[in-house]
C-alpha cells in the first residue's frame, strides 16, 4: 500500500477515536476508599486522580513514597472514561483511546497486567454534513494532506522541545505566537488544516489559537505514530488500568473528595483539609503534587499566593463533550462528519459536533462536540439532538435520538494569550515547580496526551523525592 493511502486512511478516521469492545474483568470497587485515619500523614498528596495523578501516585509508591490521592469524582481516570452497554456488556471508550507505542506506556500497562495492541482504525463510510443546516455536502473531500503534512513536519522539527513541555526559549519564536490561521497562510499549509482540526479536537477554533498550542497537540510524535501505529488496550477498555490502580491504592485514593482548605509549609508538613463521603479528613503531606486543571475556580480553598494567583488567572479554556447516542437513524457503518459549507477550509462552526461515528455496538454511536468556551451540559445535549434531527436520509425518522451516556470533559485545553506567552508566562509557570512544597503535572503543564504526560510526570518524580 502506498504511504499516502495508508496515512490518509488513518487520518480520515483518526479524530473519531473509534473503538471496539471487549469483556472486561472488573475489580470489586465496593467498600474501599473510605480512609479510616482522621489524620492522614503521607510523603506526597496527589491532587487529581486522572491520567497524570494516577500515574504519579503509583510510580511514587513504586519508589518507596507513601501517597494519598484526592479525586473529586467517583472514579480515577479523568478524561479516560468507558461506557458499558447494559445489554451487551460491550465497552465504548468515550474519552482517551490511544497511546504512543513507547516503553513507558508498555511498562505501566504491563505493571497492571493489561495487554496492549496496535490500534486499528476500522474504515467507515464518511458523509460530510453541515450540521447547522443538515445539508449533505457530497462534493466535499478533505484532499491530499501528505505533502502539506511533510511541510508541517519540517516546521515542527524546529521546535523539538515542544515534545517535552513548555520549556520555551527566550525570546519565544515568533511563529509559535502567530494565530495558527496566519501560520498556515505563511507556510502554505492549507491542506493540513482539516487533518489537524480532526486530530486536535477540543482546541476550539484552531485558526485563532496560538500556533504553540496546535503544535503541542499535533506534533512530530503524532505524525510518527500515525505512520507506525498507536497502541490501545487489547480489551478496548481503557478504564481498566485506572480501576486496577484504584484497587492497588485502596484507601490511599479518596474519591468523591473535595479540598476545603490548604496550608502549605516550605519546611515541614503541609496540611490539606478535605471532605470525603466518610466525613472530613486532615491530610499532612511533605509534598503536594497538583494534577488538576489549575484554574482559579478549580482551586477553591487553596492558599494561593500572589504569584500563583496572577499566573492561574490568565488561563482560559476550551470545552469538549462526548457521548454515546442511540436511535440516531444513522447507518452503523457511517461516520457523519461536520464541515462548514462556506467557512474557511470548510471547518465546522463551533460550538458544534465534530462527528458522529460508529461504535462496535450496533445502534450506538460516538459523538464528539467542541466549543471555544464552556457551555451548560443541557445546551450541548439539546444542540446535539437537534443537529441529528436535521440530518438528511436518516434510516429511522420516527424515533428520537437519545443519549446512552453524555460527559463533559471541560475545562479542556488551558491556554493563555500570545502576548502572555511572549512575555514569559511559561517560564514563570515552570519556576513554580517545587515552590511551597508544591509540584505540578497535567495537561496545562504539557499537553493533552497521556503518553507524553506520563513521561513528563516520570521526569518530575526525582525532583519531588529528592528535596
Ligand atoms: C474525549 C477525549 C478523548 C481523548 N483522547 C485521547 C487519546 O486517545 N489519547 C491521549 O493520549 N489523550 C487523549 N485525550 C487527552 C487527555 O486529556 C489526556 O490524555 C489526559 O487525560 C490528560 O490528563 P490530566 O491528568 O491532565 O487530566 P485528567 O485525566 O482529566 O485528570 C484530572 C483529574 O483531576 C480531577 N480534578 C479536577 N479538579 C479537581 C479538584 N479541584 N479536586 C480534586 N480533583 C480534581 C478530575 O476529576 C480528573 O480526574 C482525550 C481527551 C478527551 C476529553
Amino acid at each position: 500500500m502506498k504511504k499516502y493511502t495508508r496515512v490518509s486512511l488513518k487520518l480520515i478516521t483518526f479524530g473519531l477515536w473509534r473503538i471496539s469492545a471487549g469483556l472486561a474483568e472488573r475489580v470489586n470497587l465496593d467498600s474501599i476508599n473510605c480512609a479510616t485515619e482522621s489524620i492522614i500523614t503521607r510523603d506526597v498528596a496527589v491532587i487529581g486522580g486522572g491520567s497524570s495523578g494516577t500515574y504519579a501516585a503509583i510510580r511514587l509508591r513504586d519508589i518507596g513514597q507513601s501517597v494519598v490521592v484526592v479525586e473529586r469524582n467517583d472514579r480515577l481516570g479523568g478524561h479516560t472514561h468507558t461506557y458499558t452497554d447494559p445489554v451487551t456488556k460491550g465497552k465504548i471508550d468515550i474519552g482517551v483511546e490511544i497511546w504512543q507505542d513507547w516503553d513507558i506506556v508498555r511498562n505501566f500497562f504491563s505493571r497492571f497486567k493489561i495487554s496492549l495492541t496496535k490500534n486499528e482504525f476500522a474504515p467507515s463510510a464518511v458523509q460530510y454534513v453541515d450540521y447547522r443546516t443538515g445539508q449533505l455536502v457530497s462534493q466535499y473531500s478533505p484532499g491530499n494532506a501528505t505533502d502539506a503534512l511533510t511541510a508541517y513536519a519540517t516546521q515542527l522539527a524546529k521546535y523539538p522541545y515542544l515534545e517535552f513541555g513548555f520549556d520555551l526559549p527566550n525570546p519565544v519564536p515568533t511563529d509559535l505566537l502567530l494565530p495558527f490561521g496566519d501560520f498556515v497562510e505563511k507556510y502554505a499549509l492549507d491542506d493540513t488544516v482539516p487533518t489537524i482540526f480532526k486530530y486536535a479536537q477540543g482546541l476550539g477554533n484552531i485558526l485563532h489559537q496560538p500556533t504553540l498550542y496546535v503544535m503541542k497537540n499535533f506534533g512530530l510524535v503524532d505524525l510518527k505514530s500515525i505512520q507506525e501505529g498507536f497502541l490501545t488496550t487489547a480489551k478496548h477498555d481503557n478504564s481498566e488500568i485506572y480501576e486496577r490502580a484504584l484497587a492497588e491504592l485502596g484507601d490511599n485514593a479518596l474519591l468523591n473528595t473535595s479540598i476545603v482548605a490548604t496550608k502549605r509549609s516550605i519546611t515541614g508538613y503541609s496540611s490539606i483539609t478535605v471532605t470525603t463521603p466518610c466525613g472530613r479528613r486532615e491530610i499532612r503531606a511533605k509534598k503536594i503534587l497538583l494534577a488538576i486543571p489549575p484554574k482559579l475556580d478549580n482551586l477553591d480553598g487553596f492558599d494561593l499566593d500572589a504569584t500563583e494567583k496572577s499566573l492561574f488567572q490568565q488561563f482560559g479554556n476550551s470545552a469538549y463533550y462526548t457521548g454515546v447516542l442511540r436511535y440516531t437513524g444513522i447507518n452503523d457503518n457511517t461516520t457523519v462528519q461536520n464541515i462548514g459549507i462556506n467557512t474557511t477550509y470548510h471547518l465546522p462552526v463551533l460550538p458544534g459536533i465534530y462527528s458522529i461515528s460508529p461504535s462496535v455496538i450496533p445502534g450506538l454511536l460516538n459523538v464528539k462536540y467542541g466549543s471555544p468556551t464552556a457551555l451548560a451540559d443541557v445546551q450541548v445535549q439539546s444542540d446535539i439532538i437537534a443537529s441529528v434531527q436535521r440530518l438528511p436520509n436518516r434510516t429511522i425518522s420516527v424515533e428520537s435520538p437519545e443519549f446512552a451516556i453524555f460527559a463533559s470533559h471541560t475545562p479542556f485545553e488551558l491556554t493563555v494569550s500570545s502576548s502572555a506567552i511572549e512575555s514569559g508566562f511559561y517560564k514563570r509557570l515552570y519556576a513554580m515547580q517545587g515552590k511551597r512544597s508544591t509540584y505540578y503535572t497535567g495537561a496545562a503543564f504539557h499537553t493533552q496526551d497521556s503518553s507524553l504526560l506520563w513521561r513528563f510526570t516520570e521526569q518530575l518524580l526525582p525532583l519531588i523525592v529528592e528535596k
